[in-house]
């Protein structure tokens, strides 16, 4: 079974073509800046055999349509071979990024789903390009059945009593202001692969996940499902990230808005794209950072430990949430391979069960592992995060079933 798994944004389509046989990538590619003078096309073919191969292109790609016409070309394509005709995907994936409240689990593409993604939209304007791709989908592959799956699902489980705002209940009945959350596929997966390699029936264990990439969020899963999560409304809340600033006081939006005239997108973009490490330190990646550090940059230093502080503070918080756990589990671009933050955020948690083992820590390896102390009561995993994949999974199982 071929698997298309989508994933389109404002200006830009990803995509991964999965064999579920052996649940391996036949072909991937990256399509950027869509609708501008010049495009940017980036396509592999096995890119886990053949990881510095790809084919690279720019040139204008007019929009979703023609981005997705490009994929089908290298995918049918002689010179990569990998499906002979586009009946050999036999279902669609895409990432939708918000779901509102409609969805608890993955839907299968028809009328009425597009229409209630569509109704969500006010909730993610900037996410709206979601639902381009399934449009463009629904053209190019007729018959083929498509499944979306929501970022925002795994959260829908948290109760009312973490997901409501403190602020007049009608916001909440006339706009659904609440917390989302995000990240959620990753979180899903994680959880799931480190229950099994606990050894544990997902449904008899609690974890705190914490995905730490360019955005950066975290989880409390009691007995395997979302019990609270750092992101809200939107995914500027909660952790310090890249570019955001994660949870600050809200009255410093007003704030910034007087005394720096600035509008409300003004300070919507200062807070989304000019915070976090970057608004620090001037960086964003935390490989730069730790260079910088290394030669003294103190602003480099401050960030870090910032960074690791809030990670540290809600793994604090997410204890008393669950009243145990079993795992903290680690995931994305920073929490599978960057020991010291990993070591900062967990250090000095000794009296809540938590006990890294440095050499463990500071081991390279590509796949699941444990990183506590043999007599650490909360183990501490790295789990290396897989959303196309959980999209896929949820893809066949939805077709399938
Ligand atoms: P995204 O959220 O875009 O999916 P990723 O999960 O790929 O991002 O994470 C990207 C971030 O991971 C980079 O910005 C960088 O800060 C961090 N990162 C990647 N590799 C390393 C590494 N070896 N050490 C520390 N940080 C890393």
């Amino acid at each position: 079974m071929n698997i298309l798994v989508i994933n389109s944004g404002s200006s830009s389509l990803k995509y991964q073509l999965i064999d579920m046989e052996g649940e391996s990538v036949t072909a991937s590619g990256v399509i950027e800046r869509i609708g501008e003078e010049m495009g940017s096309i980036t396509q592999r073919s096995h890119p886990d055999k053949w990881p510095d191969a790809k084919s690279e292109e720019k040139r204008p790609v007019l929009n979703h349509d023609a981005a997705m016409r490009l994929m089908v070309e290298k995918l049918t394509g002689e010179e990569w071979g990998v499906i002979g005709s586009l009946s050999d995907i036999d279902a669609i994936g895409h990432r939708v990024v918000q779901g509102g409240e409609s969805f608890a689990a993955p839907a299968l593409v028809d009328a009425d789903v597009v229409e209630t993604i569509r109704a969500n939209i006010p909730l993610a304007p900037l996410h709206a390009a979601n639902l381009v791709g399934i449009e463009a989908a629904l053209e190019l592959f007729p018959g083929t059945p498509n499944v979306t799956v929501f970022d925002t699902e795994f959260h829908q489980t948290i109760p009312a009593k973490a997901h409501l705002y403190p602020i007049p209940y009608e916001l909440y009945e006339e706009h659904r202001i609440r917390k989302y959350g995000f990240h959620g596929t990753s979180h899903k997966y994680v959880a799931r692969a480190a229950a099994e390699f606990l050894n544990k029936p997902l449904e008899d264990t609690d974890l705190i996940t914490v995905h730490l990439g360019n955005g950066c969020s975290m989880a409390a899963v009691k007995n395997g499902r979302c019990a609270d999560t750092t992101m809200g409304l939107t995914p500027l809340a909660g952790l310090m990230m890249g570019t955001r600033c994660g949870d600050v006081d809200p009255a410093i939006f007003p704030f910034i808005a007087r005394t720096e005239k600035l509008c409300v997108n003004e300070v919507d973009e200062m807070l989304n794209k000019k915070s976090g490490l970057l608004g620090i330190c001037g960086m964003n990646d935390m490989r730069d950072i730790h260079t910088a550090r290394a030669k003294g940059d103190e602003r480099a230093q401050l960030a870090f430990e910032m960074f690791a502080y809030r990670v540290k503070s809600f793994i604090g918080s997410y204890l008393a949430v669950l009243g145990r756990a079993d795992a903290v589990v680690f995931t994305a671009g920073i929490g599978e391979n960057d020991p010291e933050v990993r070591a900062l955020a967990c250090q000095g948690l000794e009296g809540l069960g938590i006990r890294i083992s440095g050499e463990r820590n500071g081991k390279r390896c590509a796949k699941g592992r444990c990183i506590s102390a043999d007599d650490s009561p909360v183990q501490v995993l790295v789990i290396p995060t897989n959303e196309e994949l959980e999209i896929a999974r949820a893809t066949k199982a939805l077709v399938a079933g």
